[in-house]
C-alpha cells in the first residue's frame, strides 16, 4: 500500500490520519491514474472523430463497466457518473419529484442523514407541495423500525436512508429497509456515501432502485460518483441537466433524449476522474473488500474500548452493527477546542455537526470530535488519539 501523502509531517508530528469518512487519501495507482489521463490521453469523448478521443472514451466507458461489477448492477446502461453523492441524490430527487411527487405526497427519511440526503429531497417535496416524514432512532443510533414501517400511507412516494451513517457510524439495516417500502410499492434510495469502502455492496441484494456514493471516499479523485438506478425506474425519469451529450436530436420545437444512461450526463464529465474512480476499485479489489472491513472492525472495536478508557469520554452511536467512525465528546469540552489541540499533535478528525445537524438536535450537542478509519489506518495511530486526548484532557476538563 502506498499512500504518498501519509508522510507528510505536521507540526513535527508524523501525520495520524483520521478524517476518512471526510475524504480517504489515494493510493499511488489513483494518482497515476489520474496525471497519466493528462500526460497521456486528455480528450474529450463520446465526441471526437480522433485517436484520443476514441482511447479516452474506450477508457470512460470501461470504468463504468467496472463500476457495474463493482455494485453489481444488471447493467452498464444503470451507473451514471456524476460529481459525487450529492449531486446524484440531487439528480434523482430533482428528477423523480418532477415525474412523481405531487401535492400531500410524503418522502420518507431517516433521522440520521446527512444533510445531502435530507436538502436535495426538501427542495423536491417544496416544488411538489409535499412533505419529509422521518424515521426516529435509539439513544445507541439505531431506526426504530417499528415507527419506520408505521410512517407509510398512501400518500409514500420514496424512501431515503443512509447504509451507514456518517456521525454515528450505525450500519442500516439496507435489505428490510428496502423490502417494507416495497410491500407497499415505494421505490428506495440508498445513500452509500460511508458504505462503499467498508464492506461489499450489491445493489440486486440490497433490492434498491438508487443508490448513491462518491468516489473521494473511496480512494478515488474528488469530483465524480455514481448514480446507480434501476433501469425500469430510471427509464421514467426526466432528464436533470439540459446540455450536450443528454440529447438525440435537438431542434428550437423540440429535443429528444439520448438513451441511458446518456440521458443523465450532459457536459463534458470529469474523465480523468473516472479513470481514478476506475483504479481505486482495482486497488480496493485487490485489497479484498471483504478484508478492509474486517481491518477496520478491528481497529473500531480496539479504538472503542481505548477510548471509554479515558474518563469522561462519552461515544455518541453504540450500535451493535457499526462501520469504522467514532464520534465522541470529552467531557464538557467544546469539539472544536478538542479538534484543535489534536491537529497540533499532527492528528486530523474531524469536528461539528458532520453535516448531520439533526443528529446533534437528536442529542442536545453542539457536535462532536469524529475519528474514522481506512484501510491504511492502524493501531498505532489509534495508539496516537488516546495518547493525545489524554495529554489534553486536563487542559480541557
Ligand atoms: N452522504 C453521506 C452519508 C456522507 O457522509 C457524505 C459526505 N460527508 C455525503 C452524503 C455527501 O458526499 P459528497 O460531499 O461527496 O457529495
Amino acid at each position: 500500500m502506498d499512500f504518498p501523502i501519509l508522510d507528510t509531517n505536521v507540526y513535527n508530528h508524523r501525520l495520524v490520519y483520521l478524517d476518512n469518512a471526510a475524504t480517504t487519501q489515494k493510493p499511488r495507482q489513483v494518482i497515476d491514474a489520474l496525471t497519466g489521463y493528462y500526460l497521456t490521453l486528455n480528450s474529450n469523448i463520446h465526441r471526437g472523430a480522433h485517436y484520443l478521443a476514441a482511447q479516452a472514451t474506450e477508457r470512460y466507458e470501461e470504468v463504468r463497466t467496472k463500476v457495474q461489477r463493482f455494485v453489481n448492477a444488471r447493467s452498464s446502461k444503470e451507473i451514471v457518473f456524476t460529481r459525487g453523492t450529492t449531486e446524484s441524490i440531487n439528480l434523482v430527487a430533482s428528477s423523480f419529484g418532477r415525474a412523481f411527487l405531487g401535492p400531500g405526497d410524503e418522502v420518507i427519511v431517516s433521522g440520521m442523514e446527512h444533510h445531502s440526503n435530507i436538502v436535495p429531497w426538501q427542495l423536491a417535496c417544496e416544488l411538489a407541495g409535499a412533505r419529509l416524514r422521518v424515521i426516529p432512532f435509539s439513544d445507541e443510533g439505531v431506526l426504530d423500525m417499528e415507527a419506520y414501517g408505521s410512517l407509510f400511507s398512501p400518500h409514500t412516494r420514496m424512501v431515503a436512508c443512509a447504509h451507514v451513517s456518517n456521525t454515528l457510524g450505525t450500519v442500516n439495516p439496507v435489505r428490510e429497509i428496502v423490502a417494507i417500502a416495497h410491500d407497499h410499492n415505494v421505490p428506495v434510495l440508498i445513500d452509500g456515501a460511508q458504505a462503499v469502502a467498508h464492506m461489499p455492496v450489491d445493489v440486486q441484494q440490497l433490492g434498491c432502485d438508487f443508490y448513491c456514493f462518491s468516489g473521494h471516499k473511496m480512494y478515488a479523485p474528488m469530483g465524480v460518483g455514481v448514480m446507480y438506478g434501476r433501469e425500469e425506474l430510471l427509464s421514467q425519469l426526466p432528464p436533470y441537466q439540459g446540455g450536450g451529450e443528454m440529447i438525440k436530436d435537438v431542434t428550437f420545437e423540440r429535443t429528444t433524449y439520448n438513451e441511458l444512461p446518456f440521458r443523465f450526463e450532459a457536459g463534458t464529465p470529469s474523465v480523468g476522474d473516472v479513470l481514478g474512480l476506475g483504479a481505486a476499485i482495482d486497488f480496493m479489489l485487490a485489497q479484498g473488500i471483504e478484508n478492509i472491513g474486517r481491518h477496520e472492525d478491528e481497529l473500531l472495536r480496539y479504538a472503542t474500548e481505548r477510548l471509554l478508557s479515558i474518563p469522561g469520554l462519552r461515544i455518541f452511536g453504540t450500535a451493535p452493527h457499526k462501520a469504522g467512525v467514532v464520534s465522541f465528546l470529552l467531557g464538557e469540552a467544546h469539539p472544536y477546542d478538542v479538534g484543535t489541540l489534536l491537529d497540533k499533535l499532527g492528528i486530523a478528525v474531524r469536528t461539528g455537526h458532520h453535516c448531520t445537524q439533526p443528529i446533534m438536535d437528536r442529542y442536545g450537542i453542539p457536535g462532536t470530535v469524529r475519528a474514522s478509519f481506512a484501510c491504511y489506518t492502524t493501531r498505532e495511530d489509534v495508539d496516537a488519539l488516546v495518547a493525545a486526548l489524554v495529554r489534553i484532557a486536563p487542559m480541557l476538563m
